[in-house]
């Protein structure tokens, strides 16, 4: 009642033009709302995308890590279609059974099988000999990242160039002094703060192959084919040299060995040996560097960190203020910005590794772009900043500045 008479009782005073006018405003902030909910709502299916898949390979990861390591064998005679009579790999032969959605075919005298460890039954007919190239190694002529991509790590480059650059460019300098180069250095840190940067750009400075192998890769479920995968990476660099064998996530191969453990460790034991073996085996004046990478230093077996092997260790540590600053700027550079106070965003992003300062640039980017704007402003690399923290936070992926590497 009271609203009514408030109602009746007020003045029209505002012109229809006024109201008009009021209207169109309101429409567009609505229209303004909206999109930003439609953005939001895309930025949010993305994420959910990215997630699902995260899941999915978390999920695949366990079910590799709970199935029992299998046995590799030769065939010796296929006496029906369920049974055959295998060797296995410690020169023991048995009858076994055979997997019936196995292709008959594939199935002659010699082939390479691999067996369950409890039943013995073949599983799976296995290729003959192992390509690097098809099981999950990443090789590259002369990868196009030169130091100049690399930013914040002056130090790490310097010492870098000492021990595998000139080592593979000037052989000879260390060959007339007398002096044995090293044959690899460990690079530690946390992840994303540009360790696979680093080896690229030593790769492309010194025209060498690059070879990446990811070390759970090698940790592998078949019984002996660890250490013949790591034989043949090493085969492959020397055929390759000179190169570069970017090792990544050597824990998952190289850690402390410990007693009582399951074949599944074992196995792991002689990938590991094997690798140990390869490194002493070769001339470290011979073309061939290994930088291997880790943020878990501290489970290292220390037979790794033996003079001769991986000698040198180089900590790549998440970015200070001033590396922050200089990746950001190499980042942004590239991208058509508004004036930009780069001091409040190096302040706003202690604790963002290299790769989370990309992201947080590239987010920026995309702010501009739904917007339908030609520049970053300052305000869309504060909104990136926060939603990169929300991604940090809920992924679990942070880089925290570990005492490890701070
Ligand atoms: P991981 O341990 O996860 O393999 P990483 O330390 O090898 O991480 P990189 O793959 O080298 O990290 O970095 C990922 C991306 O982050 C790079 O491609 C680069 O775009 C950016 N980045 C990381 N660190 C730097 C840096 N110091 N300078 C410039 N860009 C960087």
């Amino acid at each position: 009642m009271s609203s009514e008479v408030e109602k009746n009782n007020t003045p029209r005073s505002s012109h229809p033009d006024d109201e008009l006018k009021q209207l169109e405003e309101d429409y567009q902030k609505l229209l303004d709302d909206s999109q930003s909910l439609i953005n939001e709502r895309s930025y949010l299916e993305t994420e959910m995308r990215t997630l699902k898949k995260r899941v999915t390979r978390l999920d695949d990861e366990v079910r590799l890590l709970k199935t029992p390591p299998l046995i590799i064998g030769h065939l010796q005679d296929v006496l029906d279609e369920r049974t055959a009579i295998v060797r296995s790999s410690n020169g023991t032969v048995f009858q076994v059974s055979l997997n019936q959605r196995l292709d008959p075919e594939r199935l002659k005298p010699g082939t390479r099988v691999a067996l369950n460890q409890d039943t013995l039954a073949v599983i799976e007919v296995l290729h003959e000999a192992w390509d690097p190239m098809v099981s999950g190694a990443e090789m590259i002529g002369k990868p196009d990242v030169s130091y100049d991509s690399v930013a914040g790590l002056d130090e790490q480059i310097e010492t870098i160039r000492e021990a595998i650059e000139l080592p593979l460019l000037e052989p000879e300098l260390f060959a007339e002094i007398g002096i044995t180069p090293p044959k690899g250095i460990l690079l530690v840190g946390p992840p994303g703060c540009g360790k696979t940067l680093l080896a690229k750009a030593v790769a492309h400075q010194t025209n060498a192959t690059f070879i990446r192998m990811v070390g759970s890769e090698l940790a592998q479920k078949y019984i002996g084919e660890g250490g013949r995968m790591v034989r043949e990476l090493f085969s492959l660099a020397k055929e390759k040299s000179p190169s570069i064998i970017f090792l990544d996530e050597i824990d998952a191969i190289g850690a402390k060995r410990l007693d009582g453990s399951t074949s599944g460790d074992r196995e792991v034991q002689r990938t590991l040996m094997q690798l140990l073996a390869e490194l002493d085996g070769f001339d470290a004046l011979e073309g061939v560097k290994i930088i291997a990478a880790t943020n878990r230093p501290d489970i290292l077996d220390d037979a790794l960190l033996r003079p001769g092997r991986f000698d040198r260790i180089v900590t790549i540590p998440l970015p200070d203020a001033a590396g922050r600053k200089d990746i950001l700027s190499l980042h942004i550079s590239a991208m058509s910005t508004a004036r930009i106070n780069l001091k409040t965003i190096v302040e706003k992003t202690e604790g963002y590794s290299g790769a989370e300062l990309k992201a947080t640039s590239v987010e920026a980017g995309m702010i501009a772009i739904r917007d339908k704007r030609n520049k970053i402003t300052q305000a869309d690399l504060l909104l990136a900043i926060e939603r990169i923290q929300i991604k940090k936070l809920t992924s679990g992926v942070t880089s925290s500045p570990d005492a490890l590497y701070s």
